[in-house]
């Protein structure tokens, strides 16, 4: 038998035991805040003792533990492919306003429920399957498959994926990497937007209202400065050529919309602005002394952290008074592979083969673990279950999109594996 032969057996006559390892992954606590994620780490290893697989645990923080994973195909040299997923999921939120238990696991009307099962417990459970088929596949294989199941996703990496790409390179950064966070069925993400935060502070003397012309009002500038930022917008990203012509593309275009939201298209290759607090003032009468902005910057591809704050500094320096600082200095810059990497070609046939439509290349508005990838100029591609309800109350995922986010990875990595072997 062929290995897409026995990979679609696997797949098939396995379908109610991969139901049952995400039920059992959704019945655990792993919010983050505080992100605890031992127990659910315990679980990983379970499964991948029971498949006969070696592992190893980094925790350079004990409760949120890193497991990593690898074994040598049994055909030679060849590519090195690396599976992501994340263990900690969005904190629960308003408990009173959930109809079911968040961890209840719950299966109805084709969907299992639970936080974290969209972001991304339905993920990193295909990846883990998806890892564990390869496995059982390895003698019929080239190359090398690492997969990384982390922690710490949601709040910045630094104990997770960004700690493995710092510390344990060699095992992790691979020649490409699949992550399954949710993308919707019908797009593939090959990159992502970044943000820049602002805090804007305004100090002018003040005084008493009846006198304006003994001081100013730092809420005049600030007004004004609010007309300003807006023109950031207008910055023309430098976009390489190939994610220009992807994302030029009618088809795509309207991937995008349909994915994200009407207006996504205009949204997603432009800087947008959200001056998101104002605070100042202290009493009707008083000229106000003081005003604070707080204001977030969406960066897309092609536009450097350093360059939208050099326009900010031009356009501060226009407004008395005015000074900013950073709040979240050193993130991540908007990143990007390439669009025609032979890895896309793969998720996209396989996935088309079993949709209506083929699904479309597009760029992410929000981030994943695959920029600490693409940052070391690796490859890497997101494609998962639908974003709905992601973070929201009554998180559920799609039972039927789980097993086709399984299957779309398991037959792309054979594909990508199996291209480097001698002929
Ligand atoms: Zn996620």
């Amino acid at each position: 038998m062929t290995a897409d032969g026995e990979l679609l057996g696997f797949l098939d006559s396995e379908r109610d035991r991969q139901v049952d390892f995400l039920q059992r992954f959704a019945r655990i606590d792993t919010a983050n805040p505080p992100g605890d994620t031992r127990q659910a780490a315990d679980l990983v290893r379970a499964f991948l003792d029971k498949e006969g697989i070696a592992h190893r645990t980094e925790a350079p923080k004990a409760d949120n533990p890193n497991i990593i994973a690898s074994f040598e195909g049994g055909k030679g040299p060849g590519r090195h492919l690396v599976l992501n997923g994340h263990l900690d999921v969005f904190p629960v939120g308003d408990r009173a306003a959930w109809q079911r238990d968040p961890w209840s696991g719950d299966i109805a009307d084709g969907r299992l429920h639970g936080r974290g099962t969209v972001d991304m417990k339905c993920g990193t459970t295909a990846m883990l399957f998806v890892f564990a088929y390869l496995h059982r596949l390895r003698a019929e294989l080239p190359g090398r498959v690492t997969l990384t199941v982390v922690s710490e996703e949601e709040t910045g990496g630094k104990w997770g994926t960004g700690w493995l790409i710092e510390n344990c390179a060699a095992e992790v950064l691979g020649d490409c990497v699949l992550n399954s966070e949710p993308s919707g069925v019908a797009t593939v993400r090959f990159g992502e937007k970044s943000m820049v935060w602002l805090r804007f502070t305004i100090a002018v003397k003040g005084g008493h209202s009846a006198y304006p012309h003994t001081g100013g009002s730092a809420i005049k500038v600030a007004a004004a400065l609010i007309q300003d930022l807006p023109a950031i917008e207008s910055m023309m990203p430098d976009e390489p050529d190939t994610v220009r012509r992807t994302l030029d593309r009618p088809e795509v275009q309207k991937a995008v919309d349909q994915s994200l939201g009407a207006g996504a298209a205009g949204v997603l290759r432009r800087v947008s602005v959200n001056i998101g607090t104002i605070q100042g003032g202290v009493k009707i009468n008083m000229l106000p002394p003081e005003c604070v902005l707080e204001v977030d910057f969406r960066l897309p591809v092609g536009i450097s952290r350093a360059a939208v704050l050099a326009r900010v500094a031009d356009i501060a320096k226009r407004h008395p008074g005015t000074r900013f600082e950073e709040l979240l200095p050193g993130g991540p810059e908007a990143n990007v592979s390439d669009p025609t990497h032979e890895m896309m070609g793969h998720l996209l046939r396989r996935a088309g083969a079993l949709l209506d439509a083929p699904p479309q290349p597009i760029v992410s508005l929000g981030g994943t673990d695959t920029r600490f990838w693409r940052a070391m100029s690796v490859p890497a591609f997101v494609y998962g279950c639908s974003p709905a309800g992601m973070g929201g109350i009554d998180e559920s995922v799609s039972i039927a999109e789980f097993h086709h986010v399984l299957r779309v990875h398991a037959l792309a990595a054979v594909d990508y594996l199996a291209a480097a072997r001698p002929k």
